[in-house]
């Protein structure tokens, strides 16, 4: 395919690329931009080779990537909420030889054998004339993203321009397109949630309006003065956009909320039926280049708990024990470097994603957790999420997170670790699962924790949760 900025200049030079509290830019002007800084860069990194890219949502960070895409490097988005160890972990792993940061990302944190350069110590060097790559090469690698590491270690995702490609168009498909779309980017862009707004971006020719950090008052009233068309959401978002929108009409523009990422609590959902907030659910992950599953908020209401169909370009079928397998132009070729996990992950052409879901008759699909995490006692399998939900309509529950533990009668059982408002009894918690589940599905045990493990995005780690001793002191009598 052509390269896709210059195609996108060629075509649409005056529309506006995008907006940020200080700065807005024509495609033209973004161009001019990308082009300067890439011979910036190319004095410290070589064409086609990987590049570590930590930066904010900034104007600086997305002419980097756009940048960098130019040189035909495969950029390693680095996430800027990781500790100096898990950064070093990853520049390992991809042999990295050079970071490029924005200023003020590496405060205190000392990483080796690689060169790391910030922007300001970039924009002092002497430029290098150098031209942009001329194709953009269908099965080139242009981004390596490392998944959340929810389950295990983190592992680098190869994102090839055509899972890019393909996983925008299966988004408009499903979402259409408007001349005038104007997408707000706070998820990070270092995240497929916020990386992808940037390749759709290119190919529809819409605008981004891209802000660093989620405040929900702040967001509210941008969706409210502002011609935004489109938001992405992870559900914590979301249920902050809720609890501080004082009931404001969002601007005429606005289409639709793209919640994705974990679990939604149901009855967020439900307020935003109530008023009439069009809320995309979606299911998707690191190796599938964002959406792959989506529920339309007019089928949401009859459909409320599922996460949708697939979208256009997706196959997707339930094995026999559950797990849901992929096939589709925008799942990964595979892991870097993993041969092991690229053997177990993929079979025929398919991805087996580690979750579990089934299809209701009208092809719908229902998550029920993930496969490490389903607890198997006494021959019956115990989905956590289940128990959870069933949970969650106590009011006094603020959270709750059951894993499985060893059991030398039942090979393993579920235990809850919880927070709690007021006081609460295990004979209470007890009783209450057991008018509401099956016998084998309530905790055996209660476990007061003041804290949850979680990875840099916020998602608990279950797993580990359920190894780590310090999580066991607390248990409710
Ligand atoms: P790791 O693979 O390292 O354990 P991760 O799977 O959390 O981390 P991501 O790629 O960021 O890394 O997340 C994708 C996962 O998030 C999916 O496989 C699924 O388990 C979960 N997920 C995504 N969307 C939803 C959703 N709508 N509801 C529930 N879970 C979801
Ligand atoms: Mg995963």
């Amino acid at each position: 395919m052509e390269n896709w900025l210059e195609k996108r200049i060629a075509l649409s030079p005056d529309k506006t690329a995008i907006v940020t509290k200080e700065d807005s830019l024509t495609y033209r002007e973004l161009g001019k931009r990308v082009e300067i800084w890439m011979r910036h860069l190319a004095t410290v990194i070589e064409k086609d080779s990987f590049v570590g890219v930590l930066v904010n949502n900034s104007l600086m960070g997305y002419i980097t990537i756009l940048a960098l895409q130019q040189l035909n490097c495969t950029l390693v988005m680095l996430n800027k909420r990781l500790s100096a160890d898990e950064l070093q972990f990853q520049i390992n792993d991809t042999n990295l030889k050079v970071v490029i940061y924005e200023d003020g990302l590496l405060k205190n944190k000392r990483l080796t054998m690689v060169n790391c350069f910030s922007f300001t110590a970039i924009e002092n060097l002497a430029v290098t004339p150098v031209a942009a790559v001329a194709d953009f090469k269908d099965e080139h690698v242009t981004t390596l993203m490392y998944t959340s590491g929810t389950t295990r270690k983190p592992k680098g995702v190869c994102q090839t321009f055509r899972n890019h490609f393909y996983s925008a168009v299966g988004s408009a498909f499903n979402l259409g397109l408007s001349t005038d779309d104007n997408w707000l980017c706070v998820v990070p862009l270092f995240h497929i949630s916020g990386f992808s707004i940037m390749m759709r971006a290119l190919l529809y020719g819409m605008t981004v309006t891209l802000v660093n950090q989620f405040d929900a008052k702040a967001v509210n009233k941008i969706l409210v003065e502002n011609k935004i068309s489109a938001i992405s959401v992870v559900p914590t978002m979301l249920q902050q956009l809720i609890i501080n929108q004082n009931l404001q009409k969002y601007n005429p523009k606005f289409r639709f909320f793209l919640l994705g990422g974990g679990p939604i609590d149901l009855h967020l959902l439900e307020i935003c039926q109530k008023r009439n907030w069009p809320v995309i659910q979606s299911y998707g992950m690191t190796e599938t280049a964002s959406q792959v599953v989506a529920l339309n908020f007019e089928d949401a209401q009859q459909k409320i708990g599922s996460v949708g169909k697939t979208l256009f370009p997706v196959a997707l079928k339930i094995a026999t024990d559950g797990e849901i397998l992929l096939n589709a132009p925008n799942i990964t070729p595979g892991y870097y470097q993993l041969p092991l996990q690229n053997k177990t992950s993929f079979e025929n052409g398919w991805f087996k994603t580690g979750d579990i879901g089934y299809l209701d008759k009208e092809g719908f699909l229902y998550l029920r957790g993930r496969k490490g995490d389903m607890i198997i006692s006494g021959g019956e399998n115990i989905f956590p999420d289940e128990i959870e939900a069933v949970y969650y309509n106590l009011k006094d529950i603020v959270q709750i997170v059951v894993a499985g533990v060893p059991d030398s009668k039942w090979g393993s059982v579920p235990v809850a670790f919880i927070q709690t408002k007021g006081m609460m009894s295990k004979s209470f918690l007890r009783d209450y699962g057991y008018q509401h589940l099956a016998h084998f599905k309530v905790p055996h045990r209660f476990y007061l924790v003041s804290d949850y493990p979680r990875t840099a995005s916020g998602k608990i780690k279950r797993q580990y949760l359920s190894q780590h001793k310090q999580y066991f002191s607390n248990e409710l009598y």
